[in-house]
Formats: C-alpha cells, structure tokens, sequence
C-alpha cells in the first residue's frame, strides 16, 4: 500500500497546494485522484516518489518511510507514466523501455528480451521497437511509457493523466487494455486525472480532492456515485 498520513505541501511562495491529507491506496488496486484543475492532485503525486518534498506529514511505500529510504532505490520501486509519455526522442523505442533496468544494471540481453514481451504486452508489434517515438503516434508514444514504467517491474506506479492527450476513442481502448495488464500485474497504482468517467471506469477506489488538497471524498465507484 502507498499511505498518506497528515501530508502537508506549502510552496514557496505560500500557496497551500495540500493541506493536511491522508488516505491509504491499497496493495494491488488502483487508486484515482480527481479533483478540479489546480486541486493539488499532481502536487500529491510526486510528493510519492519525492519529485516534490512535502512540507510536513509521512508518506508509506509498503511499510517504508518515503523520506527515510535512498531517493534512488526508492524510485526505482516506482514506475512513472506521465502525459504525452515523456520518451526520450534520440532513442528507438525498445532503448527507452530499457532505460530503467539498464540503470539497474540488468544483463543487456535479458532487459532487451523482456523489453520486447512488454512491447507486445501494451498492444503494439516487437518491430515498434526499432522505431524512434517521433514514428508514433500519441496512443502508441502513451503506450511504450506504460512499457517503460513496467520494465522494472517495480510494486508501484504513479500516473499522472496517463490517457489524456489522445483521443477519446483511442483512449477508450488505452483504458480497456491497461485494465487487462493491470488484472494480471496487480501494481499499488495512484492515478491522476480530471475526468471522472475515466476515474469510475479505472478505480479500484477514488479519493476526491477539493481546492487546497484537502480530502472531499472516498470510496469505490459506486460509492463515489450514489453520493
Ligand atoms: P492539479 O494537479 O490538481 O491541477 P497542482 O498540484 O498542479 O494541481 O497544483 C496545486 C496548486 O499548487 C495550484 O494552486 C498550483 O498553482 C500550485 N502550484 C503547483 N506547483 C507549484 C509551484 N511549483 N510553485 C507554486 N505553486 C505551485
Ligand atoms: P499539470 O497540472 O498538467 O501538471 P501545470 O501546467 O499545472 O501542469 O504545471 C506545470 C508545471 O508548472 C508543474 O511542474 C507545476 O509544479 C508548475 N506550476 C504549476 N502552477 C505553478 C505556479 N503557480 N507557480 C509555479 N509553478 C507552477
């Protein structure tokens, strides 16, 4: 489980952008952010794998103190999809999957064998993989950084509008099929998003923030909507 207890995040220039929240995202599920833009969801986020400090208050990977463990170790137990994939552009598509375990030292051979299944595991063809990003497009891009995220097969992932910047009917399908990987890989996932159809259809549970990041509501689907 990833917990939140009594997190706090002040900018510097004083905004409060959480204020005092705490939640636990389950072993397992999927966990959904929603809120209205400039709720404080992608603050909360990357307060996770400390891409932002939190001001006060302790987040929990499993039974580890985020701020207690080495940044790096800790994030590579973490894998992080953000909007419009972030891939690197000079690499082809299986060196960007490989990014992680090859920092971890992964045998060459192996980390490009499992690169290539994962390829094929987010739906595109093992020959994608000698392609650069710019030959994709935005659904396929979104699709190598779930690869990416997954290479190090890490018990944690971070999404941050991971389906977003396509279009709906691409992302529909994007959506079925990280469900599919998702009911075999079973990842703790935090999930960020604006759009509440997307977070009833993916969340395992949905923690609904209000203005300043404070804590609306929680529940599962069906909670969230009889509410
Ligand atoms: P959301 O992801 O829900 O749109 P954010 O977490 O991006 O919300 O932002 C929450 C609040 O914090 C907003 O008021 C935003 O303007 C503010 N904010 C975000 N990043 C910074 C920053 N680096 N410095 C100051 N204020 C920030
Ligand atoms: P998103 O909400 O999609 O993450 P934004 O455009 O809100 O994107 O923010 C982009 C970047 O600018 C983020 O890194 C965020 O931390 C930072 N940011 C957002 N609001 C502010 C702000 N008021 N002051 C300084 N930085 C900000």
């Amino acid at each position: 489980m990833i917990e939140f207890k009594n997190v706090v995040k002040t900018y510097d220039n004083g905004t409060t952008a959480v204020a005092d929240l705490s939640f636990t995202a389950p072993t397992g599920k999927i966990t959904v952010l929603v809120g209205p833009s400039g709720c404080g969801k992608t603050t909360t986020l990357r307060m996770v794998n400390r891409l932002i400090e939190q001001t006060s208050g302790t987040i929990l990977l499993g039974d580890e103190d985020n701020a207690a463990v080495d940044t790096i170790k800790m994030r590579r137990k973490i894998g992080y999809v953000i909007q419009n994939a972030g891939l690197f552009p000079h690499q082809t598509v299986l060196d960007n999957v490989c990014a992680v375990p090859y920092l971890n030292g992964t045998d060459k051979h192996a980390a490009r064998t499992r690169a290539a299944d994962l390829i094929e595991l987010v739906g595109l063809d093992r020959d994608y993989g000698s392609r650069y990003p710019w030959q994709l497009s935005g659904g396929q891009q979104q699709r190598v950084g779930v690869a990416r995220a997954l290479a190090a097969d890490p018990p944690f992932m971070l999404m941050d509008e991971p389906f977003s910047a396509v279009d709906p009917i691409v992302r529909k399908q994007l959506q079925a099929e990280f469900l599919r990987i998702q009911a075999d890989l079973a990842k703790t996932i935090i999930m960020v998003t604006h759009d509440i159809d997307e977070a009833l259809r993916l969340g395992d549970q949905i923690v609904v923030l209000k203005e300043g990041g404070v804590l609306a509501q929680i529940g599962s689907p069906a909670e969230i909507l009889a509410s």
